[in-house]
Order: structure tokens, then sequence, then C-alpha cells
């Protein structure tokens, strides 16, 4: 509530992806008035899986979302990592008595269960609405030339973000020379051995990898990770011969890839501080990171469902605002910087690759610390 007039204090939102809605959400159901901006014309994502770890789980649960987010979703028995004659470098428990938590599902029932989460919650989303703007003292400025006045600005608008930009809260951004081609096919036994359908498998050769992901009984997510200037193995189409020729234990698998896909590089984002005034940033927009913990959009559910709480009856949104900054970035960066490093062994020799992570993969130490956001109890939720 506005303190003065005792009206429900105002959001604008820039951007509908797993951050923006996630915040909508969180607000409106604290009792906010939320608009959220999203450029695009429809709220439907592109075709690809997407793997939830507890924390992302806990958050979902918090805002009322989990069953719906994760009617069919895939749990898997194992984590597995497979050198380049597919003998496996580690396994990672998952899902067992004590272990973190890991579903698979399709990044479009995350967004539409997010969606209709915010609908239900009173929610206003306006699609073909693009941000250009903001300003400290509160006020999301559109493309169309209209100035939104709120309590609490949300830049949640992504890699690219206009509404950052125009406060000038970048510290870098820094391209990996790495990325992925991400697709949906169906699920077929004869793609890999009957003891491995039900894991998440990731093989590696050379500077390439396959991520192979059941996502549902009959959806599976592939991800063809290659070098940024590996200009054959980044092509869409994917050239069957080529990945063939690197992953011939997949040869099945990559013979029915199809014909879509979608190429992302992979991009680390750290700014100065992660708002000005009143105005938040989140997500990619605020913390990207490259995908090899599968945190991004987990840190995009925590970050935003920790937002909410941080501001819910806060008499100064600007200085909650420093405050949730201060309480969540550690365990963001701690993410960020880990998944960094994971990208290095792209680079190393198969040999050397395969040698060190047989080690590292029995090392209890290096486990837990990859598996700290996965266990972390992020703010405002309970155990799953
Ligand atoms: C290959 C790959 C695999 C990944 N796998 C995982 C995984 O398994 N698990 C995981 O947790 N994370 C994963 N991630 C990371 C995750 O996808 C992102 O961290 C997450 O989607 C970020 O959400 P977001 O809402 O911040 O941004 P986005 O998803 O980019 O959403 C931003 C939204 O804002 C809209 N928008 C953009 N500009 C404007 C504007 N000016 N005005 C209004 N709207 C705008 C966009 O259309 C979009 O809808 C992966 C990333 C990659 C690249």
């Amino acid at each position: 509530m506005n303190a003065k007039s005792g009206a429900p204090r105002r959001a604008e939102i820039a951007g509908a992806g797993i951050g923006g809605l996630t915040t909508a959400a969180a607000l409106a159901q604290r009792g906010w008035s939320v608009a959220v901006h999203e450029r695009a014309p429809t709220l439907r994502t592109f075709g690809a899986g997407i793997y939830i770890w507890s924390n992302g789980l806990r958050v979902l649960k918090a805002l009322g979302a989990l069953e719906q987010a994760t009617v069919g979703a895939h749990i898997g028995p194992q984590f597995h990592t497979r050198d380049h004659i597919n003998t496996t470098m580690e396994e990672i428990p998952i899902n067992g008595d004590g272990d973190a938590r890991l579903v698979t599902i399709l990044r479009e029932q995350l967004i539409g269960t997010l969606v209709d989460t915010c609908r239900k919650a009173g929610v206003e989303i306006i699609t073909n609405s693009e941000a250009v703007a903001a300003t400290p003292d509160g006020e999301l400025l559109l493309a169309d030339g209209s100035r939104r006045r709120a309590d609490l600005v949300v830049g949640a608008d992504g890699i690219n973000s206009k509404v950052r930009d125009s406060l000038d809260l970048m510290m870098y951004r820094k391209h990996l020379g790495y990325g992925a081609i991400r697709m949906l096919i169906s699920r077929d036994d004869a793609d890999v051995p009957a003891e491995d359908r039900e894991r998440y498998i990731e093989y590696f050769t050379g500077t390439r990898r396959i991520l192979y992901t059941p996502a549902s009984a009959r959806d599976l997510y592939v991800a063809l990770c290659c070098a940024a200037d590996d200009i054959d193995a980044l092509k869409v189409p994917a050239d069957r011969n080529l990945w063939t020729a690197s992953f011939p234990h997949l040869a099945h698998l990559v013979s029915r890839l199809g014909d879509t896909g979608r190429w992302d590089a992979f991009e680390v984002v750290k700014l100065k501080a992660w708002s000005k005034g009143k105005v938040a940033i989140l997500g990619d927009a605020a913390h990207a990171m490259p995908p090899y913990l599968g945190q991004g959009g987990g840190c995009a559910l925590m970050n935003g469902l920790a937002l909410a709480a941080a501001v819910d009856g806060a008499p100064d949104v600007a200085q909650a605002l420093v405050e949730w900054e201060d309480r969540e970035r550690p365990i963001t960066e701690h993410t960020q910087d880990t998944a960094e490093r994971l990208g290095d062994m792209n680079f190393w020799p198969d040999d050397v690759r395969s040698q060190v992570m047989k080690i590292t993969g029995k090392c209890a130490e290096i486990g837990m610390e990859r598996m700290k956001t996965a266990r972390y109890a992020p703010t405002a939720t309970e155990p799953v």
C-alpha cells in the first residue's frame, strides 16, 4: 500500500521472460498493481528444454506454480559427462535422498505457467510494448513515446537490456567465444543404450559438446555446443555429417536432428549496481552467465522473488533495492563465476580433460561447490 493514498503500490516491468514474470507474480501476490511490457507480439517462447534445480523449484513452490510447471516433467536419475570415447568422466547423483533435485521441462511450459500465475494474481501483461529507458525516480519509457510512472520499475528485458543501458549500469559484458544450438525432437529408444535413456548426458569431443536431455516422456532437448568460430558446426540446420564425425556413438540421434534450432552465444554480464533509485535490473540483463550449471533461469527466479519480498512493505523502495542486492548478489556471482570456470575445459585436449574430470568428479568439495546454488535456500522459500 502507498502510505499516503492507501492505493496499492505500482510496478512497471520490462520483459516477460522468466525474470520479469516471476517478479510480476510475486509482487502482485503481495498486493502490488503490476504491468509487464513485452516487446514481442506473443508470449510464446522457442522450442527447447530447461533444467530447473531445487533452488528454482522452491521459488516455483513459493509462487504456487510448482505443480503446473512440473506436470509431465522428466526426473532423471543422474547427470553424466562422457569423454570423446564415451567413457563416463563424472556421474553426478541427483534426485536421491539428500541429493539436489533436478527436473527438466519444456521452456514453453515454464513460461506458460508463469504467465498463468501472473494472470491469476491480476498482473496486466501488454505485448507489442517495447521499453526503451527508465529514470531513477521511477518512470518507464516506452517506444510509443508514453511514460509510465511507478513506485518500482524493473528491467528484466534480457541480455541486451535497454532499461539497464539507459541508466549506465554496465560494469562489463564478456563474450566467452562459445555457444549452443538448441532444439527439441521426439524421443527415440535407439538414440542411446537402454541404461542411458533416462539420464542427462553431456558428451565431449574436441571443442564440441552434445547435451542429451529428456524433457518429458516424449520430448528430447538437444544442445549442440561449439566454439563461436567453429563456423561449420554452428550452422542451422545442423551439419549431420560433421556432428556424426565428432560423435560417432550418437550417429542415430544426430541423423534425427531437425532442420530448426536456435544459436545463442554464451556471455557474462556484471553490473556496477543492480539498481538505480527506484529501478531494479535482474535476470540476464543484470547477471547473464554461461549455462554449464543450468542456473541462469534459476537465478532469475530467485532474484525476482527476493526482489518482491524486499520491497514488500518497505518504506523506501530505493533503499530496499540496495539491501536486496547486498543479500542476493553473492550467491548469483558465485554461480556466474563457477559456471564461467567450467567453460575453460571446452578448449582442453581430450585426454587431459578426461583425466582431470575423472579426478574432479570424485572430489566431494568440488561437487559441493558446483551444487552450492542448487542446494541454496532462496529468500522467501521453503523446501519442496
Ligand atoms: C544454451 C542455453 C541454455 C540454457 N539452459 C538453462 C537451463 O537449463 N536452466 C536455467 O536455469 N537457465 C538456462 N539458461 C539461461 C536462461 O535461459 C536465462 O538465464 C533466462 O532465460 C533469463 O531470463 P530473463 O527473463 O532474464 O531474460 P529473457 O529470457 O531473455 O527474457 C527477456 C524478455 O524481455 C523481452 N524484451 C527484450 N527487450 C525488451 C524491451 N526493450 N522491452 C520489452 N521487452 C523486451 C524479450 O522478448 C523476452 O521475452 C540457458 C541459456 C542458454 C543460452
